[in-house]
């Protein structure tokens, strides 16, 4: 069986503290990091993006700054994050650099996947690093995010980007090998080796915390999983114990699947397609109907008018002058710039709000067409 890792196109890779970080010494595992870095360079090797979501930063910072052991309030947390941070980033980058991968470094908040504009632009910043072929390195900006607008856990921050991204395959690598039907100490529990849904009995199995360090545990791994699936994104859940973890899942190692039931592609269009109350209008042509039936990006030349009050990222319609709704898409303009700009090509788009800025007033990846039938 070749193994879904393998054949994925776009893996995110969560890697949990407690892996990373030696408790004892407070310092990073650099023979385990360094097995990782040549899992991650074998998969780009094979052709796939690969993003990572790394937790660390706290655990690598409170010994630094000489905080107590045990539980954190959220303010020297956060100062433990600023300090742990810089180290985290370093240890990827240098990891990282020794297969010849640029790593690059990305702290972001809620607000970051949850609000549309900055969506957008996150996922632009990210895609251009992968096209690069860049590994991008993500963590929660700790230092920022007050205790409402927190994920608190990389699991769900991992999901989120998963989704954002149109992952093919969320790893998340924690003290676990997977999911059992109960605390895996207890007896008579047995392990699931794959799922395809998440019931309310599977989120009877997640039991506590385990580890000591991070703040994942099993309960935050089911709702990372419950994002990911509903994003078309397969998920696994795998023991980061042993070296070269992710060559491991590959070669079939025990692990819990997640097994998504529609791609990545499809729910994202199911989810604009479904979109109640569209905020905007484009009218477009004859000509631009021709263009998106063949799959093609919107582009402001073949937009003729624009109606309603919308920002860039919010779901508009694209309907055909005297005709029906077209399809459905993500607005990379906010209604007054989409205003300037119908009509005009790409150059002159450019020259009119400066240079920078993209040419599809929808891209194709966020459009849907809208079929009546
Ligand atoms: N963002 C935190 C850190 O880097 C970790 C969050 C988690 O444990 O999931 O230390």
């Amino acid at each position: 069986m070749t193994s879904r890792l393998s054949k994925a196109k776009r893996i995110i890779v969560k890697v949990g503290s407690a892996l990373l970080v030696d408790q004892k010494t407070g310092t990073i595992k650099a023979s385990w990091l360094s097995s990782l870095v040549d899992d991650v360079a074998d998969l780009k090797i094979a052709g796939a993006d690969v993003i990572l979501v790394s937790s660390g930063a706290i655990a690598l910072g409170r010994r630094t700054l000489g905080l107590p052991k045990g539980k954190l309030k959220l303010d020297q947390s956060q100062a433990a994050a600023a300090v742990g941070q810089i180290a985290l980033a370093q240890a990827w980058s240098e990891a990282l650099r020794t297969k010849n991968i640029v790593a690059a470094q990305i702290l972001v908040t809620l607000t970051d996947t949850e609000e549309r504009r900055r969506y957008l632009n996150a996922r632009a910043t990210l895609s251009t690093l992968l096209a690069q072929g860049a590994v991008p390195v993500i963590n929660e900006n700790d230092t920022v995010a007050t205790s409402e607008i927190r994920y608190g856990d990389n699991d769900r921050l991992a999901a989120r980007v998963a989704s954002m991204m149109s992952g093919d395959v969320l790893v998340l690598l924690s003290d676990i090998d997977g999911l059992y039907s109960a605390p895996p100490n207890q007896k008579g529990a047995t392990f699931i080796p794959e799922l395809r849904e998440i019931t309310p009995e599977v989120e009877a199995m997640a039991g506590k915390p385990i580890s000591g360090v991070g703040s994942g545990g099993m309960i935050t791994k089911i709702e990372a999983a419950k994002i990911a699936l509903s994003a078309g994104c397969n998920m696994v859940i795998a023991s980061g114990h042993e070296l070269h973890p992710l060559k491991r899942i590959a070669e079939n190692a025990r692990c819990t699947w997640f097994l998504a039931q529609s791609s990545a592609m499809q729910s994202r269009k199911r989810w604009i397609a479904g979109t109640l109350q569209p905020t905007g209008k484009l009218f477009v042509d004859e000509g631009a109907k021709t263009a998106l039936l063949k799959g093609k990006s919107l582009l402001p030349a073949g937009v003729k008018r624009v109606e309603g009050t919308f920002a860039r990222g919010d779901t508009v319609s694209i309907v055909l002058i005297d005709g029906p709704e077209l399809a459905r898409g993500l607005v990379g303009y906010d209604a007054a710039e989409a205003k300037q700009i119908i009509g005009l090509k790409s150059a002159d788009v450019q020259k009119l709000l400066g240079a920078g800025d993209r040419d599809e007033m929808i891209h194709r990846d966020d459009l849907v067409m809208m079929d009546r039938k």
